[in-house]
């Protein structure tokens, strides 16, 4: 007998059809004698109609509304699953954050998961109940509900599985597993049987929407086991591991794209001291997350160049900081251009052997494409181009390590 979460995204729910579908899945690991919590999205398409009424009912409001709206796509499958559950005979309720209770913060639209308190659900595990839990929501000190950003049901299972000390945390969506690429965009992507906590931490983080970002980082913390399989087909999955456990490491593991990148320019800032120090601090002070930097170095002159990037959603706001500090920061000109995407390759090979961003650049070259800014972590090198060319660059670079599917 294992103690185990089923997680299963939107399109793994969009109708009663693939509820049904879900519900006999969960069937399966309860007649094999197993203690199961699931963790359920709202239908696909269903949280950004929900977010979309907000955002038409007001130019400005309260997030704690806000959060009261988007979460109510969970409590709809959450419910609607529970019933099917019992129409096959299986013991189950559905829980919403707050009856858990999962605590989190109060950074409403983006809250962090504090504390989840199990004792219930484990006391009626011994009963053979199964727990349908709510993804992406929690409730904070105020009572207020909260949800943990897009994405977020992901974090709901993992930190659930974290909890219930389960032995491993089944995340079921509409691929078999973690691809070398998107393969929404590389046809000639593979599924990788196994990819490291680091890994996959980065291509989350760089873009591969297949898991949450913060979902693997409370995984690798601790050390939850994460399988990513299809909701739809019997496949073994991808399992997020430890280095140890991958026998032969490839040196480059996957390609990723993220569009969610916009670039500032600053023109002709004057090359002293504090310069940085007057852009960034601002922008951080705006919670304006900043990402990758460049600057240039000035040879003849007192005056500088600076590029960098801030999310599409930032940008308007991060050029009104700007602007209000022409003034102070006595820089030229002010560009901004939101057609821009990162490409980045990322393997833990990289750490002992050298190439990797040279293969990356030659690529590039090749099919004419233009870098715009540059940046590196021990196992990745992202890269900024137009994004026009997101797919030749991330198929370029795809076969250019060697990961086409053969
Ligand atoms: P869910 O609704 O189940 O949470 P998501 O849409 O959030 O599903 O994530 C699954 C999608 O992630 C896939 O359909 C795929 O297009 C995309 N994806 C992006 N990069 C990758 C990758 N490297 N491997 C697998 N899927 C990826
Ligand atoms: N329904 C939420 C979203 O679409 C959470 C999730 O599906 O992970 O962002
Ligand atoms: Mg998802």
């Amino acid at each position: 007998m294992a103690r185990i979460v089923m997680k299963f995204g939107g399109t793994s729910v969009a109708d009663l059809e693939r509820i049904r579908n879900v519900a006999g899945r969960i069937k399966a690991e309860v007649d094999r004698g197993n203690q199961v919590a699931v963790v359920i999205s709202a239908m696909a398409g269903v949280t950004n109609q929900l977010a979309d009424y907000a955002d038409q009912s007001a130019e400005l409001y309260d997030l704690r509304e806000y959060d009261v709206v988007v979460s109510s796509g969970e409590q709809v499958t959450a419910g609607i699953l529970a019933i099917v559950l019992q129409d096959l005979g299986v013991s189950a309720r559905s829980w919403l954050g707050w009856q858990i209770p999962i605590r989190t913060n109060d950074a409403h639209g983006n809250a962090r998961i504090e504390d989840i308190d199990v004792t219930e659900i484990l006391r009626r595990f011994d009963d053979g109940q199964v727990a349908v839990v709510t993804g992406f929501q929690g409730i904070d000190a105020q009572g207020r509900v909260t949800t943990l950003g897009r994405g977020g049901s992901d974090i709901s299972a993992v930190a659930l599985a974290a909890a219930l000390d389960a032995e491993r945390c089944d995340i079921h969506t509409d691929v078999d597993g973690v691809y070398t690429s998107d393969p929404r965009i590389v046809a000639k992507a593979h599924k990788l049987d196994r990819v490291t906590y680091e890994e996959m931490l980065e291509m989350a983080s760089q873009g591969a929407k297949v898991l949450q970002t913060r979902s693997v980082e409370i995984a690798m913390k601790h050390r939850v086991r994460v399988r990513v399989l299809s909701s739809f087909e019997n496949s073994s999955g991808t399992l997020i591991v430890d280095e140890d456990e991958i026998v032969e490491q490839a040196i480059v593991s996957g390609i990723t794209y993220s569009r969610d990148e916009a670039k500032i320019t600053l023109t002709r800032v004057p090359d002293r001291p504090g310069a940085a120090a007057g852009i960034f601090g601002p922008l951080a002070e705006a919670a304006i997350n900043v990402d990758m930097i460049v600057q240039n170095v000035s040879v003849d002159s007192d005056e500088t160049g600076i590029t960098f990037t801030v999310t599409k959603a930032d940008l308007e706001r991060a050029v009104k900081v700007l602007e209000g500090l022409r003034d102070s920061l006595e820089y030229g000109d002010l560009l901004s251009d939101p057609n821009v995407v990162k490409v980045s390759v990322i393997g833990v090979g990289m750490r002992s052997h050298v190439g990797v961003a040279q293969k990356m650049f030659s690529t590039l070259a090749e099919k004419g494409i233009n870098i715009q800014v540059i940046s590196t972590s021990e196992i990745k090198v992202s890269v900024l181009v137009a994004e026009e060319y997101t797919e030749l660059a991330v198929r370029s670079l795809h076969s250019a390590y060697g990961l086409d599917a053969a």
